[in-house]
Formats: C-alpha cells, structure tokens, sequence
C-alpha cells in the first residue's frame, strides 16, 4: 500500500477539532484528566503537565503523586483534585524512579492516556491502548534501538515505523512534530517557534494532549491538535523573543479563545 499523504495541521482544522461545552454540560460530561508525573526530585514536571492540563478544554484535574509535589501542584492550582476516577491519563515526565509501577498503575484503569519520557521505556505494555506516545528523537531512537542521528534524518520513516510497532500513536517532538497512527495516516503541525526548545515545555505538551483525550478526541485527534495548540501557544507567548514552559502553559486559554472566535 502506498503510504498516506501528510496533512499539515492548520488553525482551521484544529477550531474544528476542539471541545465546546454543551448548554447543559457539567465537570464530569467534560471529563476528567489525572496527571503521574513529577517526583521529589522533579517537581517541576508534575507541576507543567498540570499546567497544560488545566488549559480548560477538561472538566476536571486530578494530580496523583508524592505528597510535596501535590501540596506544590494545589498552591499553584488550586482547582486542582486528588485521586479518583479520570478519562485519561498523562504519564511518565520527571519520575524519580523509571515510571514502570506509575504506568502499569495508569494502564489498569483501562483509559486513554499520554505516555512520556521515562515511561516511554516501557511503552511496549501499552500496545494496542489507546495511547499517545510522545517521545523526542532522542526517547524514539532508544525506544527503537536506533541512533539519535538517523531518526533526525528521517523523522517521518521512524514515527511511522513506530506507530506501527507499539500499535499506538507516535507524536514525534521537534521542530516540525509529526504524529502517525497506526493505520499510516501522519499529521505535522508547525506552529511552534524554536524558543520552544527549553525546559518543560514537552511536560505541559502531554498536560494538553492528556486534556483533549479527557475530553473525548480520539488519541490521533489529540495528539495533532494538542501539538498544534502547544506550538501556537509558545509563538503567541514568545512574540518572537524567549519563552518559559510555564509561559506556553498561561498562553493557552486566551488562544483556544482566539481560535473559537476568529
Ligand atoms: P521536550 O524535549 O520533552 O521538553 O519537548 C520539547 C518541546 O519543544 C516539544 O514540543 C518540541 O516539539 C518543541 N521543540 C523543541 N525544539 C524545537 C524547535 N527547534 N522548534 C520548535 N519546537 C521545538
Ligand atoms: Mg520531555
């Protein structure tokens, strides 16, 4: 068969894609993101995948994880809930401990979820879930046992190689991000800006991703649009100069905003 053609992700069809509230919704009807990540020694990877979550397109955040990062997360996000029942899980950034135990914990709950960095290792107990794996080149190149250069060189050929291997969708981080579903179709969404390239911004990425799930897009749908969102909304807070994680995170409302009301 020959391979599908790649569809570039535009802000038209991410307004498509995105979640509005019925009349008559409630918090539930929205649903429920729960985030496991972060760690005593990371606290700032619970705390960004937080802040991407409670970007507004979920009902609820559910923060699930050492007891000083979740005293972090309330004083932060003071919306945000303990444990229970959630649609989707965000796992695997800023484990202190390789994030085994946290994904089969998130996997037994039968939900969708996002599986990052230190899970990413363990992506294989995910197969044929209704997942987004969400590896920069470097996470995909040790998921796949090849080096960091020849997945850079052909980025496309590995996110779909990928997809096909964990039975699962692959967002492929980096300056142009790629996300392949199993079935061969690939989205590229280049929204972002190359001041993305600092610290934590992939954590509050897999907090939006984790949201759209939540709410009920398929894990193709979430992946594209919450990548579409994540770079759109780092452009908008860099306005061309450097940006912080937490910046990309503040600027997300006021975009999705922007989007529903051209
Ligand atoms: P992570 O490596 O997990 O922190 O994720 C980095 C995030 O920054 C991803 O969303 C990448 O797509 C984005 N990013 C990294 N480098 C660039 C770049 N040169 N241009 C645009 N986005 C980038
Ligand atoms: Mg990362």
């Amino acid at each position: 068969l020959p391979a599908a053609p790649v569809e570039a992700l535009q802000a038209d069809d991410v307004a498509v894609l995105l979640p509005t509230p019925d009349p008559d919704a409630h918090k539930y009807t929205r649903g429920v993101v729960g985030v496991r990540a972060g760690s005593a020694t990371y606290p700032g990877a619970g705390l960004l995948s937080v802040a991407g979550a409670s970007c507004g397109l979920a009902g609820m955040v559910r923060y699930v994880g050492d007891r000083e990062v979740l005293d972090l997360v309330r004083a932060a996000h003071p919306e945000v809930v303990g444990g229970g029942r959630v649609q989707a899980w965000v796992v695997g950034s800023g484990s202190a401990d390789g994030a085994r135990g946290t994904l089969e914990e998130a996997l037994a709950d039968d939900v969708p979820l996002v599986v990052d960095a230190d899970a990413l290792a363990h992506a294989d107990l995910a197969r044929g879930c209704p997942a987004v794996l969400t590896p920069h080149a470097g996470e995909l190149a040790a998921m796949v046992g090849a080096d960091r250069a020849e997945v850079e060189a052909r980025p496309l050929a590995h996110a779909r190689a990928a997809a096909a291997t964990y039975d699962a969708v692959v967002l492929l981080k980096g300056r142009r991000t790629l996300v392949a579903a199993p079935d061969g179709r690939v989205r590229v969404t280049m929204s972002g800006t190359p001041w993305l390239a600092t610290a934590g911004a992939g954590d509050v990425l897999g907090g939006v991703v984790g949201a759209l799930l939540a709410s009920g897009l398929t894990p193709y749908d979430a992946a594209s649009a919450g990548s579409w969102l994540h770079g759109a909304a780092a452009t908008l807070a860099s306005r061309g100069g450097p940006v912080v994680a937490g910046d990309v995170a503040h600027a997300l409302p006021g975009l999705i905003s922007a989007l529903l009301h051209p």
